[in-house]
């Protein structure tokens, strides 16, 4: 595509010692900044310390994305935000659709367990915090260009972190490297948005934090991110912490626990009824903390429950009296199944239509949110033994038919799906009786982009998908409704090549980027 100069860009780097000048710097640049993962086990064979980073996947140039794609997708977090949140707060329709899930997904079975048995000797703590990510990819039909909706993300939505800092590479490299280039490229800041997504979502936290108040037991407070052992995107999540000491004139004390070490680490108060969530640092076990919000980067997937105990330790930060990021219900919340019912329209479901339920027009000023958030959405249908669903079961194992779809279990993390001609496979391999615990949706086939990628020391040129995702920030009471904080918080941009289905940064396939707006 022609660059805002009216040279071809991005430019394909064919002089030898201008390109490695320009990997060089981003090598330097990526270790210097933070915008590094930790190396897998693979790469290096002898890390016994820990002590090893590794430039992030990032792309060598910011890829170009239109402009009003993303103001609108901007615009219209605060209102998924609060979508989100109200779908949380409806426990009974969250319920109706685990139960057409958890027949054949023992995972969000167990998750409603979690639930169930909190619910029953009543929740302590009613406010709820949600650092969300609402993912998006350009469709085009004709002329037209329209965000598309590919998930939300209500649990360790990630890269909040190196985002920010991916954004700042390539207006470093605007500043310094891309006018040295033969083809000359000055890219106007302008062209290239701010993206503050480490500070928005630190932002979110202190808010919960405050929130929180004093210990009623005299102890500190602190937030507790709950993490994965051996996890790799480590830089990603401190920078959020980084970012929490700064916005704050009060440090705020935070600590990484990982999830598997949840119960043997802390423990509910035992002398008040307040179920207060102590925890005790490892290194210095005398000191005692009270958990005013904790964090779960993990969780998401059942990789994070090889046992019993790890379900203990879930419904233990449950029952707590800790600010959770997300509750079981926040989490539910974010099940493509959800997704797929608001994208259901009511003349093809039986029920009235479920973001008609969730943004009501009682005020005359709920429709204009209601079409903003239908825009968004593409074509989800049930694989369940309603007439859509029936539908969707033609379509989904027929051999030509499938090649436009994408079917999609109730997981988070990437590398879950099945695509064009592996559904009708995979269907066949699983009970019938179970095929409605999946989604079937239409693929977004987005505007070719060209870029060239940069990964482990090596390029890779050629057509990639771009995948945008707004940050948003939601703090509000699950009992009365009140929403005490609705923020959008910055972007991400993660690229793919398009020979590759998954976009997962963190499950190789995807890489970070940053927007050049058009
Ligand atoms: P996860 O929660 O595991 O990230 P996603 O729904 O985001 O699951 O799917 C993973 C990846 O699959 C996305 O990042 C995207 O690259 C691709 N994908 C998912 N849905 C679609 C779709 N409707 N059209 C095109 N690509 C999709
Ligand atoms: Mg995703
Ligand atoms: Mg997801």
């Amino acid at each position: 595509m022609p660059s805002p100069t009216g040279l071809t860009y991005p430019p394909t780097l064919d002089d030898a010692p201008e390109r490695d000048r320009l990997v060089q710097t981003i090598k330097d640049w990526t270790i210097a900044n933070g915008l590094a993962v930790r190396p897998p086990p693979a790469l290096v064979s002898n890390d016994s310390e820990g002590i090893l980073a590794m430039s992030a996947p990032v792309t060598l140039f910011p890829s170009p994305f239109p402009k009003t794609c993303f103001e609108e997708a901007k615009a219209i977090q605060t209102k998924y935000n609060e979508l989100y949140a109200r779908i949380s707060q409806d426990e009974e329709y969250l319920s109706g659709l685990v139960q057409e899930v958890a027949g054949g997904d023992e995972f969000i079975d167990n998750l409603w367990k979690v639930h169930l048995r909190v619910k029953e000797e009543g929740y302590v703590q009613s406010l709820a915090l949600g650092l969300f990510r609402s993912d998006y990819m350009v469709h085009q039909d004709g002329d037209n260009l329209q965000i598309k909706q590919v998930e939300f993300n209500t649990i360790a939505s990630s890269f909040g972190g190196l985002s920010g800092q991916t954004s700042l590479l390539h207006k470093y490299l605007a500043k310094t490297e891309y006018p040295l280039l033969k083809q000359s490229l000055t890219l106007s800041s302008g062209n290239l948005p701010p993206n503050s997504s480490a500070e928005g979502l630190a932002a979110g936290l202190a808010a919960a934090f405050r929130a929180y108040g004093k210990s009623s037991l005299g102890h500190q407070t602190c937030i507790l991110f709950l993490v994965q052992d051996g996890e790799r995107n480590v830089f990603d999540q401190r920078h959020l912490e980084y970012a929490l000491q700064t916005s704050d004139a009060e440090p705020i004390p935070v600590f990484r626990l990982p999830f598997s070490q949840i119960l043997a680490h802390t423990t509910l108060a035992a002398t008040s009824p307040g179920r207060q969530l102590l925890y005790r640092p490892p290194n210095n076990p005398s000191l005692t903390f009270e958990v005013a919000v904790a964090y779960l980067r993990a969780g998401y997937g059942p990789g994070d429950y090889p046992s019993a105990s790890a379900w203990e330790a879930r419904y233990q930060i449950e029952r707590s009296a800790a600010i959770a990021c997300p509750s079981v219900l926040t989490q539910l919340a974010g099940m493509k199944k959800v997704q797929q019912v608001l994208a259901t329209p009511e003349s093809v479901s039986s029920a009235p239509s479920a973001l008609r339920r969730f943004v009501p027009d009682d005020d005359n000023s709920g429709d204009a949110a209601y079409q903003a958030l239908w825009r968004t959405f593409t074509n989800i249908y049930p694989l369940d033994t309603s007439a859509a669903g029936q539908e969707a079961r033609r379509l989904a194992t027929d051999s030509e038919e499938c090649k436009k779809y994408v079917m999609k279990p109730q997981r988070e993390g990437g590398g879950n799906n099945f695509y064009r001609t592996a559904i009708p496979q995979r269907l066949k391999e699983i009970p019938e009786a179970h095929w409605g615990s999946y989604i079937l949706m239409e693929l977004i086939t987005p505007p070719p982009v060209v870029n060239t990628i940069l990964r482990n020391g090596k390029l890779e040129h050629g057509g990639v998908i771009c995948e945008l995702g707004i940050y948003g920030t939601c703090l509000w009471d699950q009992k009365t409704g009140a929403i005490l904080r609705n923020e959008e918080s910055g972007y991400l941009l993660r690229t793919k090549g398009d020979q590759s289905e998954e976009g997962g940064v963190a499950a190789g396939f995807g890489c970070m980027d940053s927007c050049l707006l058009v």
